[in-house]
């Protein structure tokens, strides 16, 4: 599930695979998977405990609010821009038109 703000996420490199996220978990939703933890993103609920128990700071919550969203906003104002461009465009041509 998406939860909001933050959401867990591993650094696999990092992560030694000692368990302890996945013995803390509420949800059930860390297994430790070839020696890495493995978040099913489909049971977290994004309470924040693994993130507290992690040594090495593998595990970090992070905010997907992130480039991709920001970036759509800046799409969105360059497309409030071209339409404006567009706009103006017509009305100088509907002028002509009319002489
Ligand atoms: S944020 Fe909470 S629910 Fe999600 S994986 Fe970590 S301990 Fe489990
Ligand atoms: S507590 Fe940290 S190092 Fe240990 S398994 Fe979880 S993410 Fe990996």
């Amino acid at each position: 599930m998406f939860c909001g703000m933050w959401i867990p996420v591993v650094d696999l490199m990092t992560c030694i695979g000692c368990g302890k996220c996945a013995e803390v978990c509420p949800d059930a939703a860390i297994a430790i998977v070839e020696k890495k933890a493995n978040i099913d993103y489909n049971k977290c609920t994004c309470c924040g405990v693994c993130d507290r128990v992690c040594q090495t700071e593998a595990l970090k919550l992070i905010s997907p609010q992130m480039p991709a969203v920001a970036e759509k906003g800046a799409q969105l104002e360059t497309l409030k821009e071209d339409l404006k461009m567009l706009k103006q465009g017509l009305v100088k041509m509907k002028k002509e038109v009319r002489g």
